[in-house]
This record gives C-alpha cells, structure tokens and sequence, in this order.
C-alpha cells in the first residue's frame, strides 16, 4: 500500500463541541474546541487540544486551569461564532454572556450549556501547532437535561464551519459555498459569510446591528460587518 495521508478519512472521527474556557489574574477567556476527550477514571482525566496561537492557550498555561462548558444542541450559531471565531485579544467575548466562575475561577457558561467540567493541569503534550493538556477534574456538574451538540450535528444541521485553528479546518471548507449567478430576485438573495457560515437575510436584516428587515445585502453600509465573527461584506458570497 502506498504511504498517503486522506484528510476525509481522519473527517470520518466523530466528535463534540465545546467551549473550554480559562483565566489570567483577572481576565478570562474561552474558545470553541472539538477536542475534548476523558482519557482515565481514577483519577479523572480529560484532555484537550488548544491551537497556541489562541488567547485561551496563553491563559491555560499561565494559570493551569481549564473550565469545559459542554453545548446544547439547541445553541445559536451566533453563539458559537462568539466563541469560535473571535480572538479575545480584539473582543470580549464573555461581555453580555451568562457564566459563572467555578472553584478553580476559569469561567463556565450557563445558557446553552449541558454541563461544566473544572480541571487542572497536569501536563502539557506539544503538538507542533497546538498543545494537547491533560488535566485532572476537580468538579463536574450537569445544569440542564438537553442533548449535547455534537460535530457532525454542527456541520450537516446547523451549516456552521470550522475555524481556521481547529486541527479539523480544510482548505475545502471555503469552496464549498458556491456561486450561482443570473438567478432571479438578485436584491433579496441571502449571501453566506464564507469564514464562519452565517447567512445573511434580506427578510430578517440585522436588527441589533441596526439593520432592518427588508435590507439587501448590496445596500448594506460598507462598514457593516458579520454579526457573528467580523468578517467584512466582500468575504460574504451569495447563497446557491
Ligand atoms: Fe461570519
């Protein structure tokens, strides 16, 4: 057999979502991962992988603790995007959110959250581009009876993407929205934010951005950006 590497074969894995959140003094931070897996039972062991190029990382390893909010199915894109797509060196991604902080003081979520999970690290595995932390659970607890929000859920129902972070981004993720052009009603046509996935509609506008329903994409101010990660007009590309 001939030594390849088919990154659809490794897109076969099955995974969650999650935000794993952490703290530095007095700031916190979180993101969203897929990478969380419990890897013993006495004592508890959960791992995760953080790309090291993120906030949270910085902050992990600076106080060597992790918070692991698990997500309801049932989460908005524009939630994730908060977490996802954002980098907290540019926004506070916890302003306006409801969370608490837990004995180890990293910050776990209560809206849109099926359980938190506290942990410490133990230790810290290099992985080139990321770092995988293997740390032991102070304190677990489940908030809410919902289904948890899985991977796949994610990518084939709700239609979001991958951040360019995660060890599971593919170049294809971009080609994937195409262009169809000289279809009918142009103004009204919903456009696709090719970096995080959120569908702009004409018939809902952007009403806490101060755009009305009944807008379209053209007509929308030059300064306008994605509601959900920031992303300027010109990365948005007309829905198929
Ligand atoms: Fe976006």
């Amino acid at each position: 057999m001939k030594e390849q590497v088919d990154q659809r074969a490794l897109d076969k894995f099955t995974y969650g979502l999650y935000v794993v959140a952490s703290r530095n003094g007095d700031r916190i931070n979180g993101l969203v991962v897929n990478t969380v897996v419990q890897v013993a039972l006495n004592p508890t062991l959960v791992s995760v992988t953080i790309n090291k190029n993120s906030l949270t990382n910085e902050f992990i390893r600076k106080s060597g603790v992790l918070a692991i909010s698990v997500l309801t199915q049932d989460t908005p894109l524009e939630f994730i995007g908060r977490f996802g797509f954002r980098s907290g060196r540019e926004f506070d991604k916890f302003a306006g959110v409801n969370y608490e902080l837990g004995i180890t003081g990293a910050p776990m979520l209560t809206d849109y959250t099926v359980a938190q999970i506290e942990a410490r690290v133990r230790e810290r595995i290099d992985c080139v581009t990321h770092d995988l932390f293997v740390a032991e659970v102070v304190a677990a607890r489940v908030i809410r009876e919902a289904e948890p929000l899985t991977y796949s859920y994610y990518h084939l129902v709700k239609k979001g993407k991958t951040g360019k972070g995660a060890p599971t981004y593919r170049e294809e993720n971009k080609a994937q929205t195409k262009v169809k052009k000289n279809e009918g009603s142009i103004k009204m046509r919903r456009y696709v934010c090719s970096v995080c996935g959120y569908v702009y509609d004409p018939s809902v506008g952007d009403p806490e951005n101060g755009i009305p329903a009944g807008t379209p994409f053209e007509n929308l101010p030059a300064e306008w950006v994605c509601p959900v990660c920031g992303a300027t007009k010109d990365q948005f590309e007309p829905e198929e």
